[in-house]
Protein backbone atom coordinates (compact mmCIF):
# COMPACT_ATOMS: atom_id res chain seq x y z
CA UNK A 1 0.00 0.00 0.00
CA UNK A 2 1.47 3.78 -0.68
CA UNK A 3 -0.24 6.59 1.02
CA UNK A 4 0.09 10.85 -0.21
CA UNK A 5 -0.53 13.66 1.37
CA UNK A 6 -1.99 15.45 -1.78
CA UNK A 7 -2.76 19.40 -0.74
CA UNK A 8 -2.76 18.42 2.63
CA UNK A 9 -5.02 15.40 2.21
CA UNK A 10 -4.72 11.95 3.20
CA UNK A 11 -4.63 10.22 -0.34
CA UNK A 12 -3.91 6.45 -1.36
CA UNK A 13 -2.43 5.35 -4.11
CA UNK A 14 -3.65 2.74 -6.13
CA UNK A 15 -1.32 -0.43 -7.80
CA UNK A 16 -2.36 1.21 -11.11
CA UNK A 17 -0.92 4.72 -10.07
CA UNK A 18 -4.03 6.19 -8.85
CA UNK A 19 -4.90 8.84 -6.39
CA UNK A 20 -7.80 8.31 -4.08
CA UNK A 21 -9.20 10.94 -1.44
CA UNK A 22 -9.33 8.69 1.71
CA UNK A 23 -11.70 11.18 3.34
CA UNK A 24 -14.23 11.75 1.23
CA UNK A 25 -14.41 8.17 -0.64
CA UNK A 26 -14.96 6.68 2.71
CA UNK A 27 -17.74 9.61 3.57
CA UNK A 28 -15.56 11.06 6.40
CA UNK A 29 -15.06 7.79 8.48
CA UNK A 30 -11.46 8.98 8.28
CA UNK A 31 -9.91 12.31 8.62
CA UNK A 32 -8.23 14.03 5.44
CA UNK A 33 -5.67 14.40 8.00
CA UNK A 34 -2.41 12.34 7.07
CA UNK A 35 -1.49 12.15 10.24
CA UNK A 36 -4.43 11.11 12.18
CA UNK A 37 -4.49 7.77 9.70
CA UNK A 38 -1.34 6.31 11.80
CA UNK A 39 -3.59 6.14 14.81
CA UNK A 40 -5.95 3.88 13.08
CA UNK A 41 -3.49 1.82 11.15
CA UNK A 42 -4.84 -1.86 11.28
CA UNK A 43 -8.37 -0.18 9.95
CA UNK A 44 -7.09 1.98 7.49
CA UNK A 45 -5.16 -1.27 5.65
CA UNK A 46 -8.02 -3.21 5.77
CA UNK A 47 -10.31 -0.28 4.01
CA UNK A 48 -7.42 0.59 1.49
CA UNK A 49 -8.15 -3.10 0.09
CA UNK A 50 -11.26 -1.92 -1.05
CA UNK A 51 -10.66 1.29 -2.11
CA UNK A 52 -7.83 0.30 -3.74
CA UNK A 53 -9.67 -1.40 -6.66
CA UNK A 54 -11.87 1.51 -7.26
CA UNK A 55 -10.30 4.23 -10.15
CA UNK A 56 -8.90 7.71 -8.75
CA UNK A 57 -7.11 10.63 -10.61
CA UNK A 58 -3.99 9.59 -12.07
CA UNK A 59 -0.96 10.40 -9.93
CA UNK A 60 1.07 11.51 -13.20
CA UNK A 61 -1.79 14.33 -12.88
CA UNK A 62 -0.77 15.33 -9.51
CA UNK A 63 1.51 18.86 -9.73
CA UNK A 64 4.85 18.50 -7.30
CA UNK A 65 4.03 21.10 -5.52
CA UNK A 66 0.81 19.55 -4.14
CA UNK A 67 2.82 16.74 -2.07
CA UNK A 68 3.28 17.45 1.34
CA UNK A 69 5.17 15.43 4.14
CA UNK A 70 3.37 12.19 4.66
CA UNK A 71 4.34 12.63 8.27
CA UNK A 72 3.62 15.84 8.75
CA UNK A 73 2.99 15.97 12.61
CA UNK A 74 4.85 12.96 14.80
CA UNK A 75 4.93 13.50 18.62
CA UNK A 76 8.55 12.29 18.12
CA UNK A 77 11.49 12.46 15.86
CA UNK A 78 13.91 10.14 15.80
CA UNK A 79 17.54 10.53 14.01
CA UNK A 80 20.41 7.96 14.27
CA UNK A 81 24.08 9.19 13.62
CA UNK A 82 26.80 7.15 11.77
CA UNK A 83 24.57 4.47 10.79
CA UNK A 84 26.89 2.92 7.83
CA UNK A 85 30.20 1.83 8.33
CA UNK A 86 32.08 4.27 5.67
CA UNK A 87 30.10 7.09 6.89
CA UNK A 88 31.56 7.00 10.14
CA UNK A 89 34.81 6.89 8.16
CA UNK A 90 34.62 10.10 6.27
CA UNK A 91 33.76 11.92 9.23
CA UNK A 92 36.88 10.26 11.00
CA UNK A 93 34.37 9.22 13.78
CA UNK A 94 34.22 5.51 15.13
CA UNK A 95 32.08 2.90 14.53
CA UNK A 96 29.22 3.57 17.17
CA UNK A 97 28.71 0.25 19.58
CA UNK A 98 25.23 1.38 20.21
CA UNK A 99 22.45 3.64 18.40
CA UNK A 100 23.95 7.15 18.03
CA UNK A 101 20.49 9.10 18.29
CA UNK A 102 19.41 12.91 18.19
CA UNK A 103 15.84 14.32 17.09
CA UNK A 104 15.04 17.02 14.34
CA UNK A 105 12.65 19.17 15.55
CA UNK A 106 9.47 18.95 14.34
CA UNK A 107 9.37 22.59 12.76
CA UNK A 108 12.19 21.30 10.95
CA UNK A 109 9.77 18.82 8.77
CA UNK A 110 9.02 19.87 5.29
CA UNK A 111 7.55 18.36 1.93
CA UNK A 112 9.15 16.44 -0.91
CA UNK A 113 9.31 19.28 -3.35
CA UNK A 114 9.90 22.85 -3.01
CA UNK A 115 12.73 25.61 -2.04
CA UNK A 116 14.71 25.38 1.30
CA UNK A 117 16.31 29.11 2.08
CA UNK A 118 20.22 28.24 3.21
CA UNK A 119 21.51 29.80 6.92
CA UNK A 120 24.87 30.99 7.06
CA UNK A 121 27.47 28.46 7.28
CA UNK A 122 27.99 25.23 6.02
CA UNK A 123 24.80 23.16 5.01
CA UNK A 124 25.43 19.39 4.38
CA UNK A 125 23.50 16.48 2.66
CA UNK A 126 22.39 13.31 4.02
CA UNK A 127 20.51 10.96 2.00
CA UNK A 128 18.23 8.83 4.37
CA UNK A 129 16.07 6.04 4.73
CA UNK A 130 12.98 7.52 6.79
CA UNK A 131 10.97 4.99 8.47
CA UNK A 132 6.93 6.03 10.45
CA UNK A 133 5.94 3.95 13.14
CA UNK A 134 2.64 2.50 12.36
CA UNK A 135 1.56 0.13 15.63
CA UNK A 136 3.62 1.70 19.01
CA UNK A 137 4.99 -0.28 21.59
CA UNK A 138 7.90 -0.39 24.61
CA UNK A 139 10.63 -2.90 24.38
CA UNK A 140 9.20 -4.30 20.61
CA UNK A 141 11.18 -7.61 20.13
CA UNK A 142 13.57 -6.75 16.59
CA UNK A 143 12.53 -9.87 14.99
CA UNK A 144 8.88 -8.48 14.98
CA UNK A 145 9.84 -4.85 14.67
CA UNK A 146 8.97 -4.59 11.25
CA UNK A 147 5.02 -5.08 12.07
CA UNK A 148 5.11 -2.19 14.03
CA UNK A 149 6.23 -0.07 11.07
CA UNK A 150 3.39 1.72 8.95
CA UNK A 151 6.06 2.96 5.95
CA UNK A 152 9.07 4.04 4.28
CA UNK A 153 10.01 7.59 2.94
CA UNK A 154 12.53 9.33 1.40
CA UNK A 155 14.19 12.12 3.73
CA UNK A 156 16.99 14.49 3.71
CA UNK A 157 18.90 14.69 7.11
CA UNK A 158 20.17 18.67 5.78
CA UNK A 159 23.04 19.65 8.39
CA UNK A 160 24.36 22.63 9.04
CA UNK A 161 28.05 21.69 9.82
CA UNK A 162 29.37 24.86 11.58
CA UNK A 163 26.68 24.84 14.39
CA UNK A 164 27.08 21.23 14.32
CA UNK A 165 30.73 21.16 15.56
CA UNK A 166 30.78 24.79 17.26
CA UNK A 167 30.60 23.89 21.03
CA UNK A 168 32.34 21.44 23.18
CA UNK A 169 30.19 18.34 21.89
CA UNK A 170 28.45 18.04 18.46
CA UNK A 171 25.46 19.76 18.61
CA UNK A 172 23.09 17.23 16.12
CA UNK A 173 20.06 18.58 16.98
CA UNK A 174 19.98 21.55 16.50
CA UNK A 175 22.25 22.43 13.90
CA UNK A 176 19.96 19.22 12.01
CA UNK A 177 16.53 22.38 12.45
CA UNK A 178 16.70 24.90 10.37
CA UNK A 179 13.18 25.78 8.24
CA UNK A 180 12.99 22.79 5.86
CA UNK A 181 16.12 21.08 7.00
CA UNK A 182 14.00 17.76 7.29
CA UNK A 183 11.81 17.23 3.98
CA UNK A 184 10.08 13.71 3.26
CA UNK A 185 8.29 12.28 0.76
CA UNK A 186 6.37 11.97 -1.38
CA UNK A 187 5.33 8.93 -1.19
CA UNK A 188 5.02 6.32 2.32
CA UNK A 189 5.36 2.91 0.93
CA UNK A 190 4.44 0.07 3.13
CA UNK A 191 7.08 -2.59 3.76
CA UNK A 192 5.35 -5.41 1.93
CA UNK A 193 5.26 -2.92 -0.80
CA UNK A 194 9.13 -4.45 -1.33
CA UNK A 195 10.99 -7.45 -2.03
CA UNK A 196 12.90 -6.66 0.35
CA UNK A 197 12.73 -3.73 2.68
CA UNK A 198 15.93 -4.25 4.67
CA UNK A 199 17.37 -3.94 1.27
CA UNK A 200 17.44 -0.59 -0.76
CA UNK A 201 19.20 1.82 -2.93
CA UNK A 202 19.32 5.10 -1.84
CA UNK A 203 21.20 8.18 -3.10
CA UNK A 204 21.33 12.02 -3.99
CA UNK A 205 22.64 14.22 -6.74
CA UNK A 206 23.53 18.18 -7.10
CA UNK A 207 22.52 19.86 -10.20
CA UNK A 208 22.50 16.00 -11.50
CA UNK A 209 26.13 15.11 -10.22
CA UNK A 210 25.77 12.00 -7.96
CA UNK A 211 27.19 12.51 -4.39
CA UNK A 212 25.66 9.73 -2.43
CA UNK A 213 24.69 5.96 -3.40
CA UNK A 214 24.27 3.22 -1.19
CA UNK A 215 22.24 -0.01 0.03
CA UNK A 216 20.35 -0.34 3.44
CA UNK A 217 21.74 -3.52 3.72
CA UNK A 218 24.81 -1.62 4.62
CA UNK A 219 23.01 -0.33 8.00
CA UNK A 220 25.22 -0.79 11.16
CA UNK A 221 22.01 -1.04 13.06
CA UNK A 222 19.14 -2.04 10.25
CA UNK A 223 15.26 -0.67 10.87
CA UNK A 224 14.22 -3.86 13.10
CA UNK A 225 17.39 -3.35 15.30
CA UNK A 226 16.64 0.61 16.12
CA UNK A 227 13.18 0.01 16.73
CA UNK A 228 14.19 -2.72 19.61
CA UNK A 229 16.71 -0.53 20.90
CA UNK A 230 15.04 2.88 20.68
CA UNK A 231 11.84 1.60 22.31
CA UNK A 232 13.47 -0.03 25.07
CA UNK A 233 14.05 3.36 26.45
CA UNK A 234 11.45 5.37 24.71
CA UNK A 235 7.89 3.85 23.96
CA UNK A 236 7.32 4.39 19.90
CA UNK A 237 3.90 6.06 19.27
CA UNK A 238 1.78 5.59 16.34
CA UNK A 239 2.94 8.54 13.56
CA UNK A 240 6.52 8.81 15.24
CA UNK A 241 9.61 9.44 12.37
CA UNK A 242 12.54 7.64 12.28
CA UNK A 243 15.66 9.00 10.04
CA UNK A 244 17.96 6.50 10.01
CA UNK A 245 21.27 7.52 9.09
CA UNK A 246 22.84 8.12 5.81
CA UNK A 247 25.51 6.49 3.45
CA UNK A 248 29.01 7.98 2.40
CA UNK A 249 29.51 10.84 0.15
CA UNK A 250 27.97 13.71 2.91
CA UNK A 251 30.10 17.17 1.42
CA UNK A 252 32.22 17.44 4.96
CA UNK A 253 33.99 14.07 4.16
CA UNK A 254 35.17 15.31 0.74
CA UNK A 255 38.52 16.88 0.12
CA UNK A 256 38.15 19.49 -0.28
CA UNK A 257 34.92 19.73 1.59
CA UNK A 258 31.85 21.14 -0.38
CA UNK A 259 28.60 22.65 1.16
CA UNK A 260 25.26 23.33 -0.43
CA UNK A 261 25.34 26.73 -2.01
CA UNK A 262 22.17 29.01 -3.73
CA UNK A 263 20.84 27.38 -6.83
CA UNK A 264 21.65 24.21 -6.60
CA UNK A 265 19.15 21.44 -6.97
CA UNK A 266 19.28 18.66 -4.46
CA UNK A 267 17.40 15.17 -5.96
CA UNK A 268 17.14 12.43 -3.44
CA UNK A 269 15.61 9.11 -3.61
CA UNK A 270 15.18 5.52 -2.33
CA UNK A 271 14.76 2.96 -4.51
CA UNK A 272 10.92 2.29 -4.77
CA UNK A 273 9.59 4.99 -2.97
CA UNK A 274 10.32 7.82 -5.42
CA UNK A 275 12.39 11.06 -5.63
CA UNK A 276 12.44 14.48 -3.77
CA UNK A 277 13.47 17.56 -5.41
CA UNK A 278 14.73 21.26 -3.49
CA UNK A 279 16.04 24.41 -4.70
CA UNK A 280 18.99 26.22 -2.80
CA UNK A 281 18.25 29.44 -2.07
ZN1 LIG B 1 21.76 11.95 9.27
Amino acid sequence: MRLANISGRLHLVTPEDQVIDVSMETGGHFSPRIQDCYERWPELRSVAFTLEQWGGTPLADVPPSAFGNPAPQPRQVFAIGLNYAAHAAEAGLAVPADLTVFTKFVSSLAGPHGSIALPPGTVDWEVELVVVVGRGGANIPADTAWNHVAGLSVGQDLSERTCQSSGPSPQYSLAKSFPGFGPIGPLLVTPDGFEDPDSLELGCSINGEEVQRGNTSDMVFPVPEIIARLSQVTPLLPGDVIFTGTPPGVGMGRSPQRFLKPGDELVTWVQGIGGMHHLMR
